[in-house]
């Protein structure tokens, strides 16, 4: 992509405030300043001017910016103008700006020009947006930590432990007479031991981010008439859901949006799982089995009057995905007093609430809180992406089938070509391998003016 054009944008969001800035980045950028300002502010001095037009009549009066190449945000020639904050003025200003060569800059442009121009990792230039639109303050600190460049230096160390290894490996090839030996060698395992558990720790700290950043998906299962629908309202605060007393009412599966201290959380009422009775009613149970294959949370609702012991769930156990934990809730605790709980039950953890009258929900909802990495946000969550996870995944795999052809084949040459395709892929998360489409795609998602 050329990067020889001259970008202009508001940095500041449209409408009505007490400062508008209008940013410029390339470099025609002195040029321009000049003609706008009427002359060339010293660098990095705050210099009240006026924003003069085509005329050279003022469109607005205030502080003009100039970070000179390669000291600036985009690495290139910067300037910003800081004038009154209405919609009219910054418009005003980005057409003047146009008129002397610069062409309007598109969404997340200036980020883009920074990463390319090597100020930031396309990680760090990802926790940007990422901090910008942060929906809690757990958020806004993993992708503070993300752009301070934590997340990236926690791929990186995983990189160099993982190029020692790759040449470690080569060494031996290099020298065939002693690889057999070599590849025998417990050192070589105990790295590959010792990769697998950082590996772990990266992908535990990125997977708790993306949570942070994403909110996780909840599913509400279990029988019909367990109060499922009632459920969902309760944590959405309003009537999301038709609640009636007739079973096999929710026939399709509905997704709710809330929030929870400011921590997003989606959560879908799904079809009562059993034998559908009609046609859009098996649609419905398919369509639950599969949105709970992609959730972080099953909660299974449990009718505690009318099963105790959670047969409902030791039922279904075996149908539900095994890679999925689940939170069993025993509902109707106002009318099941005294009752449940099936205490013999190993593995998911339990709640008891009552839907109808609130009880239990604020325990429900720290639960749910703490499923989502609230109190280990403290403990150093980074803002990371989807993107970043498949990719870490893909690394972790290769490193595998690494160890699978030491262990099993001794094949040393197979086991270092595996090494470089999991350093690889590790390297598309910061930037180093990345196709022009998929950088596009990244940057698409930046609002104008970042
Ligand atoms: P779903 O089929 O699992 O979605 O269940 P619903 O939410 O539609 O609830 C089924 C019935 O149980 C309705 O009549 C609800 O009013 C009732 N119900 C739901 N939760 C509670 C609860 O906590 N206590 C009591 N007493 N009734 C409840």
């Amino acid at each position: 992509m050329a990067r020889t054009d001259t970008i202009v944008a508001a940095a500041t969001p449209p409408g009505r405030g007490g400062i508008g800035i209008v940013r410029l980045s390339g470099p025609k950028t002195p040029e321009l300043a000049a003609v706008i300002l009427g002359e060339l502010p010293v660098a990095r001095l705050a210099t009240f001017a006026p924003f003069l037009d085509a005329q050279r009549q003022p469109i607005d009066a205030g502080l003009a910016l100039f970070f000179p190449a390669p000291h600036s945000y985009t690495g290139e020639h910067v300037l910003e103008l800081h004038g009154h904050g209405g919609p009219l003025v910054s418009e005003a200003l980005i057409e003047r700006a146009v008129e002397l060569g610069a062409r309007r800059a598109l969404p997340g442009e200036f980020t883009q020009r920074a990463f390319l121009n090597d100020k930031l990792d396309l990680a760090q230039a990802e926790a940007i947006a990422d901090l910008i639109d942060a929906g809690s303050r757990e958020a806004l600190r993993a992708a503070m930590r993300s752009l301070q460049g934590e997340f990236s230096a926690m791929v990186r160390g995983l990189t160099e432990a993982i190029i020692d290894l790759r040449s470690y490996v080569e060494a031996a090839i290099d020298f065939p007479e002693e690889e057999i030996d070599f590849l025998a060698d417990r050192e070589l395992t105990e790295r590959l031991e010792a990769l697998r558990q950082h590996f772990a720790a990266v992908l535990d700290s990125a997977r708790h981010g993306q949570l942070l950043r994403e909110g996780m998906t909840v599913v509400i299962a279990g029988r019909p008439n367990a109060g499922k629908s009632s459920l969902l309202n309760r944590l959405a605060g309003y009537e999301a859901a038709i609640v009636t007393a007739l079973p096999g009412t929710t026939r399709d599966v509905l997704r709710e949006h809330i929030a929870i201290d400011g921590m997003p959380l989606h959560v879908l009422d799904t079809a009562g799982l059993r034998e559908a009775g009609d046609i859009i009613e098996e649609e419905g149970v398919r369509r639950a089995y599969a949105q709970m294959q992609r959730a972080d949370r099953v909660l299974f609702v449990i009718d505690a009057l009318e099963d105790p012991a959670a047969e409902a769930f030791r039922l279904e156990r075996a149908r539900l995905p095994a890679d999925v934990p689940v939170t069993l809730v025993f509902n109707k605790c106002d009318i099941a007093v005294g009752l449940p709980v099936a205490d013999t039950l190993s593995g998911p953890q339990q709640l008891t609430v009552s839907a109808l009258t609130g009880q239990g929900l604020t325990q429900l909802r720290a639960h749910l809180k703490e499923c989502m990495g609230y109190r280990s946000a403290e403990a150093g969550a980074v803002s990371a992406r989807r993107r970043h996870l498949e990719a870490l995944a893909r690394a972790r795999a290769h490193l595998e089938d690494a160890a699978r052809q030491l262990l099993e084949r001794r094949a040393g040459e197979l086991m270092a070509e595996d090494l470089r395709a999991a350093q690889q892929a590790l390297n598309e998360i910061t930037g180093e391998f990345t196709s022009e489409d998929l950088l596009a795609r990244i940057f698409a998602g930046f609002c104008i003016g970042k």
